[in-house]
């Protein structure tokens, strides 16, 4: 089975504003896949709907195997989220933040605090354990992020975005710990409008573009064509 499979997959916004024309896309396991496109593309649209965020209009979406319409509740055990705009509560404690999570998950508590310890110490966020979300900096907002969406230890994780706004010395150090967690096994979807990021982490790559697919190849392919 794959990571991901779309299938004819379309979205119209309640405006009548059609995001999605129809795509298809295939992102098989252990792969570090890059979703291309300018801004207004469809990356956000796509990504939100795998993750349940927002509803499709038509077409299919598997996670593992696992029909998202029908079993979402094991689509969840099966994938973390890294949306784009920090959506944690940011009065509260790191450490809080990440057991309210786990919680979510339905994690006994003794699984939620070695996991939370885990991931704070991978994400380097260990120090900041008992700091109020609000004073973290931009790169260590985005960190804490990754470490929610770990916690769970997913089979896919998915980011929009993961690096905008992220001044070039963290994002290497983020790039380096994403090239990590898909050694060690994850599958990793990316959305991105720098070339670079795509260029420096992933295998496979789709563009897209007003709601299609305008080309799905290798990294190396495609620079080769340019
Ligand atoms: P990307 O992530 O590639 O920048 P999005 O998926 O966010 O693109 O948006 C695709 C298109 O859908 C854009 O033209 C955007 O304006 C439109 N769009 C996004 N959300 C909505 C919405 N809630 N209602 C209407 N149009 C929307
Ligand atoms: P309770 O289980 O009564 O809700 P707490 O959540 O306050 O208790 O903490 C219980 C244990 O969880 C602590 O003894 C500690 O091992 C761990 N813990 C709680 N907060 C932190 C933190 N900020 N950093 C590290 N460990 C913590």
């Amino acid at each position: 089975t794959n990571a991901l499979e779309i299938r004819g997959l379309t979205k119209t916004y309640d405006n009548g504003f059609v995001a999605l024309k129809g795509i298809d896309l295939t992102v098989k396991k252990g792969d570090f896949f890059a979703l291309l496109g300018p801004n207004g593309a469809g990356k956000s649209t796509t990504l939100g709907i795998v993750s349940a965020l927002v509803n499709k209009t038509a077409g299919q979406v598997q996670v593992c195997g696992l029909d998202q319409a029908t079993q979402p509740e094991e689509v969840k055990k099966k994938l973390g989220v890294v949306p784009q705009e920090f959506n944690f509560n940011t009065f509260e404690k790191v450490w809080d933040i990440l057991m309210q999570q786990a919680g979510y998950y339905g994690m006994p508590r003794a699984q939620a605090k070695q996991n939370v310890e885990k991931y704070l110490r991978q994400l380097e966020l260990w120090d900041k354990r008992d700091v109020q979300g609000r004073m973290l900096s931009g790169g260590m907002k985005r960190r804490l992020m990754i470490a929610r969406a770990l916690l769970h230890e997913p089979e896919l994780l998915i980011l929009d975005e993961p690096t905008a706004g992220v001044d070039i010395e963290i994002r290497r150090t983020m790039w380096e710990f994403l090239k990590r967690i898909n050694a060690e096994g994850t599958t990793i979807i990316l959305t991105t409008h720098y070339l670079e990021e795509a260029e420096s982490l992933c295998r496979n790559i789709a563009i897209i573009n007003r709601g299609e697919i305008i080309a799905n190849t290798t990294v190396k392919a495609l620079l080769r064509q340019m």
